[in-house]
């Protein structure tokens, strides 16, 4: 244990429920301030949203989810099955109900609030992945601008404005625009239509399921015990908690931290969670290019994203709000191809592999819920949508550090699960 603070008589024991980027950094962090781990998923390590996603650390470019801009591209897109936002119309009364919540959020001063609310958690995250891979975690990260490009400049233009009110509101962002000489040298891959870009500095990428899997390794070298069970229930008892599953298997420990993504609610609103959570379901797929890209690459117009991947590209978009567990839907990655073809070049669409679908946990107000529930010595750290695999290490950091002092960090104030 580093000579960190904590509470004297405080945790010395701790299950974390969910294998994801977010349960195994609270694990770590917990286990660098000498509480002993057990972490429970109900399939195994990085089986979540934390597997396929694009893998940025994008501090500069973690826009909140409720921008008036969505509410209104929302509406357009309810119309449009091949739009990359997607909503069945189904009758479930509870996904339409987080809509008209979501809604309700899509306004400047709720988004101002969640990009100010994320700052700690951008300034920090970088620093987090660090302490990690310097620390037994055998993974590595990797320093690139990220390079969104457009068919106009005036719809850079757009990003451009989107960047500068991230900087109002406090982000640090560093951007440049890219003439179209300059965009074909960032992005190799860019087709004749792609005339304009934003190049933003700073930022990193990551193989996501690879680190997680590595961070799962050097959880249980430091002494952990990985279990494999779905939880039913987290109950207070006997000064301490208990995690249960349907078949009676039963865990005991001081304190319990719920970090199950996209399935949170299922647990926490029984804690007194309040605010929900709901999959925005993302689909992600490999495919082979002729050029290789030297670092990710944004396209807006279509909201794909595509990240280098063991030297390939995967490309992943969508964002479709349906039950975490429903199957892939091959419709969505048709839509994300026939979008996406048109703006790159070199690309061997017909030659992907590794088609998957996660789910993104979404709140309605854009921001994550982090720290203590109604019942004592249950802790949740979930909720971050888009920007879970930057923010995880980060958020694990601050949490261990609330669980063990007992005392909520400024940082985690505006994520209070309880608000
Ligand atoms: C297509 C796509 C692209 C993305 N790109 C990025 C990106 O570039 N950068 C970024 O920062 N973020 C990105 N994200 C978001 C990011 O992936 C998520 O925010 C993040 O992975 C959430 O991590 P988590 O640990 O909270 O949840 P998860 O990784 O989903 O982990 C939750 C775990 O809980 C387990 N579980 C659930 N219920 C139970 C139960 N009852 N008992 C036991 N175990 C349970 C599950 O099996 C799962 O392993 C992207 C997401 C998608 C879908």
């Amino acid at each position: 244990m580093s000579g960190v603070e904590r509470l004297d008589g405080g945790p010395r024991t701790a299950v974390v429920v969910g294998a994801g980027i977010v349960g195994l950094s609270t694990a770590w962090f917990l286990q660098e301030r000498g509480v002993d781990v057990t972490v429970v998923d109900r399939t195994g390590v990085a089986a979540g949203a934390s597997w396929g996603n694009a893998g940025w650390i994008a501090p500069g470019l973690a826009i909140p989810l409720n921008e008036p801009a969505v509410l209104r591209y929302g509406l357009r897109a309810l119309l449009d099955p091949a739009a990359p936002l997607h909503v069945p119309l189904t009758a479930d009364p509870r996904l339409w109900s987080f809509l008209v919540r979501f809604a309700a959020q899509c306004r400047w001063p709720s988004w101002t609030r969640a990009v100010k609310a994320n700052l700690p958690l951008n300034d920090e995250c970088v620093e987090a992945y660090d302490v990690l891979t310097a620390n037994g975690v055998d993974a590595s990260t990797v320093d690139a601008p990220i390079t969104a490009a457009f068919t106009t400049p005036a719809l850079a233009q757009g990003l451009v404005r989107e960047l500068d009110r991230l900087a109002e509101a406090g982000q640090r962002v560093e951007y440049a625009r890219l003439s179209t000489a300059d965009l074909v040298e960032q992005v190799p891959l860019a087709s004749d239509s792609l005339t304009a870009g934003v190049r933003i500095d700073g930022q990193r990428f990551v193989d996501p399921g690879g680190f997680v899997q590595s961070l799962g390794r050097a959880v249980v070298a430091r002494g952990a015990t990985v279990r494999s069970f779905e939880v039913a229930d987290v109950l207070a008892e006997r000064g301490g908690v208990t995690v249960k599953a349907q078949d009676g298997t039963a865990l005991s420990a001081d304190v319990a931290v719920l970090a199950t993504g996209a399935w949170l609610p299922a647990l926490a609103a029984r804690a007194g969670v309040r605010t929900p959570v709901r999959a925005g379901r993302g689909y992600s797929f490999t495919v082979p290019v002729d050029r290789p890209v030297p670092g990710p690459v944004y396209l807006p117009e279509v909201r794909v994203a595509c990240t280098p991947y063991r030297g390939g590209l995967r490309v992943a978009g969508t964002m479709e709000f349906r039950d975490p567990d429903a199957p892939l839907d091959e419709a969505r990655i048709a839509s994300i191809i026939s979008s996406a073809r048109p703006l790159l070049a070199g690309v061997d669409w017909e030659g992907r592999t590794d088609v998957w679908v996660g789910p993104r946990p979404v709140t309605p107000d854009g921001r994550a819920l982090v720290g203590a529930t109604r019942t004592p010595g249950v802790y949740v750290a979930g909720g971050h949508g888009m920007w879970g695999l930057a923010h995880g290490p980060v958020t694990g950091r601050l949490l261990a550090e609330q669980v063990t002092t007992g005392k909520q960090p400024g940082a985690l104030r505006e994520l209070d699960p309880l608000r």
